[in-house]
């Protein structure tokens, strides 16, 4: 059993793979400000309320717990707000994670894993993207990210510090177990949008794009279940533990829905037929976005369970229709 330390395991996908490390028996510390994270949805570990550029309390932490690996998800997520606030996002992704791993190196910590991005690759040249594509974000979250892995590469170069880069694709779906889903107060994502908006929350969806050089003109994406992402971390831990490793792995199923293909079958699992607008295409967005996943398939022998847009989208509706009856938000 290894001694994981979790920043922003109180977070959306931080939490998958907390609950996911506690039913294998890990020894878990969760590390989270809470800024978007909920206690609730902490199933196992101790959970440390604290924030990344704490370089002081990182310090006491690591020596009383003296993690095996550390695993990073604490960061801003929104796309939209980086482009208005990017200092906000370059100190909490990139600076941040620097006085992170700098703690790490002072405490003899050298096992990293980091929750980067398909956004490091920008407007993608060629699909599926492959992880050697190059990097060319077009918005400062993707930037923030990108740092970050230039920053880890030059420091594995140079010390005996290893990590394991997982570039999520889109994430979405729920705990089939809807003990813990997606929780933000705000999200801009189609599926939590779509299903909110079936819910009565918003009055209708609106579809940025119908022009797009794509099948029927609508952004395509390659939605990936949150569970079978954390599996890949579980994974990721292994080969980081097991030797002497550094290595970057795209996270997805390798295939793609458009936007409309996405609308329909949310209609199809809720049976609520609300109302969607189409509207002009909002700025910074890839016409298409899909992984190639041979890689982590082939390296890290990951066999994803929940391969089917339907079921992403069931369990994220039992867990929205639970979230707000059941749970109270910010507690
Ligand atoms: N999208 C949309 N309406 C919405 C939210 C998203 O049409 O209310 C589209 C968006 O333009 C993109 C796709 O759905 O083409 C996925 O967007 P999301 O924000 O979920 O993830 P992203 O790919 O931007 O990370």
């Amino acid at each position: 059993m290894a001694k994981i330390m979790v920043t922003g395991g109180a977070g959306y996908i931080g939490s998958h793979v907390v609950k996911l490390l506690g039913e294998c028996g890990h020894k878990l510390i969760v590390y989270d400000d809470l800024s978007n994270g909920n206690k609730w949805a902490v199933l196992y570990g101790d959970l440390i309320k604290g924030n990344v550029g704490d370089e002081e309390l990182l310090n006491k932490v690591f020596k009383q717990f003296k993690p095996d690996i550390v695993m990073h998800f604490a960061a801003f997520i929104q796309v939209n707000e980086s482009v208005k606030k990017p200092i906000k996002y370059y100190q909490n992704n990139t600076s941040n994670t620097l006085t992170l791993i700098k703690a790490m190196i002072n405490n003899n910590i050298n096992k990293f894993i980091f929750s980067s991005t398909a956004a490091v690759y920008g407007i993608p040249s060629k699909i599926p993207v492959t992880e050697d594509h190059p990097l060319k974000p077009i918005n400062p979250y993707g930037q923030s990210k990108t740092f970050v892995e230039k920053i880890l590469k030059d420091i594995s170069y140079s010390s005996n510090f290893n990590y394991v880069s997982l570039r999520y694709f889109n994430v979405a779906g729920a705990d089939p177990d809807c003990k813990i889903g997606q929780a933000y107060r705000e999200s801009t994502h189609l599926i939590t949008r779509a299903l909110k908006t079936a819910k009565g929350e918003y009055e209708k969806l609106q579809i940025f794009g119908t022009d797009y050089p794509t099948k029927d003109g609508t952004c395509v994406r390659d939605y990936i279940h949150v569970v079978d992402l954390a599996e890949a971390h579980i994974l990721a831990m292994d080969y980081l533990l097991n030797q002497n490793v550094s290595d970057v792995f795209n996270c997805g199923y390798g295939h793609g829905f458009t936007v409309r293909e996405v609308v329909n079958t949310v209609k199809k699992v809720t049976q609520i037929d609300f109302l969607v607008e189409e509207t002009d295409r909002r700025e910074g967005d890839p016409p298409e976005l899909v992984a190639d996943s041979s890689k982590i398939k082939n390296v890290l022998k990951w066999k994803p369970k929940y391969d089917n847009l339907e079921f992403i989208i069931k369990t994220a509706w039992e867990w929205e229709k639970k979230y707000t009856t059941e749970i109270k938000p910010n507690s």
